[in-house]
């Protein structure tokens, strides 16, 4: 794994934390984008070579609403970009680490994902992300 790509931050009203953290970074989120199968709505801050998601869920099954009914807003997931998805999945399964989707999906922002259950990561969920090219 190459570095951390970006924190997903679970929020309920996106448009009221896109203003939030704009105070907080003292800059503007460059992108919203909507993942449809994913039932969520993103928005993207950059800082250096990091990012930071907010993501809202769009319908009540989405996992975002799922996560904050249980948990409430806050840090979801850490992604970290990877070089080779395929080969990054691979080698993880053989380390013993549960693997969401085996097949990488089209995420925001351009990136395949594949998401590690928490259960294997000691509580935290895991995106593996590559840049499509
Ligand atoms: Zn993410």
């Amino acid at each position: 794994m190459n570095k951390i790509e970006h924190i997903g931050i679970a929020v309920k009203d996106i448009d009221a934390s896109n203003q939030l953290f704009a105070k907080l970074f003292n800059k503007e989120h460059y992108k919203m984008e909507e993942v449809e199968s994913e039932g969520v709505k993103t928005s993207f801050f950059q800082l250096g070579e990091s990012k930071i998601e907010l993501l809202e869920a769009t319908r009540e099954d989405s996992p975002i609403a799922k996560f904050i009914a249980k948990k409430g807003e806050g840090v979801h997931h850490i992604a970290f970009d990877v070089t080779d998805i395929h080969a990054e999945v691979a080698r993880l399964k053989e380390e013993g680490f549960i693997v969401l989707n085996e097949t990488p999906k089209k995420g925001a922002d351009n990136k395949l994902v594949v998401f590690l259950h928490p259960k294997s990561t000691n509580g935290t969920l895991i995106e593996l992300c590559q840049e499509i090219i």
